[in-house]
C-alpha cells in the first residue's frame, strides 16, 4: 500500500516539482499516472522507490516509512517493487535466462530455484523459445517482456512500469498492458506511468492527471472495450464521463 500525506518535493534549484500531494494506492489496485512533460511524473516515481526524499510531508509504501528509512533499508523496500523502464535496461551481453536470473542471483537465490522460477516467468510474458537470445536479437516488443520477467522474477508486491510502451509500436503496447492487466489479476498492485491517453481510454480503470505538480484528477474511467481488463470499478459515473472526454 501507498499512502501519501501533503507531499511536497522542491529540488536544491528551488522548483517545486510536487506540491502537497495526498493520495492512497491500495494493494491489488491498478492505477495509471498521466501527465505531460515536467508535470511531476518521474519525481513522484523517484519518491516512491526513495530515489529522491520528499521535502515535506509523510510517504509510507509497502510497510516502509520513507521519511525515516535508513539507507541500509532502501533495498529491502525496493524488493517489495519490480520496476519496468521505457528503455528496457537490460544487459547486453546476457542472454534473456540470464537478464532474468540476475534479479534472483544479486539476492543470492539458490540456483535451483532460479532455474525454476526463470523458467515460469518467460513462460508468463510468452518468451519461450527465447531464452538463449540476446536482446539485440529481439524486437523492441520482446525486450519490453523480458523485461517485465526480469521485474516480476522476485514475486513483487508492486509493478510499476514507468512509459513502458514508450519504445514500441502500437500492438506490441497493447499486448504488454494485457500482460500488465493479467498480472494485477493475481493480486499484484500495477502502476502504469504513461502520457499515452489512448492507453488509458482503451484499459480504463484509476486514472491519476498530474498537473503542475499537483493532482488534477484522481478518478475511475471505464474501459472502452469488453476485451479490455474488467468492469470499471463503483464510482466510474458521470465524473467517469468526464474524464473521457477530458483525455485526447
Ligand atoms: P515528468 O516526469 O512528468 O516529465 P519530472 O518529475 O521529471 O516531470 O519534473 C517535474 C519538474 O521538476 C520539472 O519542472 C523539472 O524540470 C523539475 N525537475 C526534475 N528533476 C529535477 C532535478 N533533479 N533538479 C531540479 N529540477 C528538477
Amino acid at each position: 500500500m501507498i499512502t501519501l500525506e501533503n507531499v511536497s518535493k522542491i529540488y536544491p534549484n528551488g522548483t517545486e516539482a510536487l506540491k502537497n500531494i495526498s493520495l492512497q494506492i491500495e494493494d491489488g489496485e491498478f492505477v495509471f499516472i498521466v501527465g505531460a512533460s515536467g508535470a511531476g511524473k518521474s519525481t513522484f516515481l523517484k519518491l516512491l522507490i526513495r530515489e529522491e526524499k520528499a521535502s515535506f510531508g509523510k510517504i509510507s509504501v509497502n510497510g516502509y516509512n520513507l521519511m525515516k528509512i535508513r539507507k541500509r533499508k532502501i533495498p529491502y523496500l525496493r524488493r517489495t517493487m519490480g520496476i519496468v523502464f521505457q528503455d528496457f535496461r537490460l544487459i547486453e551481453k546476457m542472454t534473456v535466462f540470464d537478464n532474468i536470473a540476475f534479479a534472483m542471483r544479486v539476492i543470492g537465490a539458490p540456483e535451483k530455484t532460479i532455474k525454476k522460477r526463470v523458467t515460469e516467468v518467460i513462460d508468463m510474458v510468452g518468451l519461450k523459445g527465447k531464452e538463449k537470445s540476446r536482446p539485440n536479437e529481439l524486437s523492441g516488443g520482446e525486450q519490453q517482456r523480458v523485461s517485465l520477467a526480469r521485474a516480476l522474477v522476485n514475486k513483487p508486491k508492486m509493478i510499476i512500469a514507468d512509459e513502458p510502451t514508450g519504445n514500441i509500436d502500437p500492438v506490441m503496447s497493447f499486448e504488454i498492458m494485457k500482460k500488465l492487466t493479467e498480472i494485477n489479476k493475481t493480486g499484484t498492485t500495477v502502476i502504469v506511468v504513461t502520457h499515452e491517453h489512448n492507453l488509458v481510454r482503451e484499459f480504463g480503470g484509476r486514472v491519476i492527471i498530474i498537473n503542475g505538480g499537483e493532482i488534477e484528477i484522481d478518478d475511475h474511467l471505464p474501459p472502452r472495450k469488453p476485451s479490455s481488463p474488467g468492469p470499471a470499478p463503483a464510482g466510474a459515473g458521470a465524473s467517469g464521463s468526464y474524464l473521457k472526454g477530458e483525455i485526447k
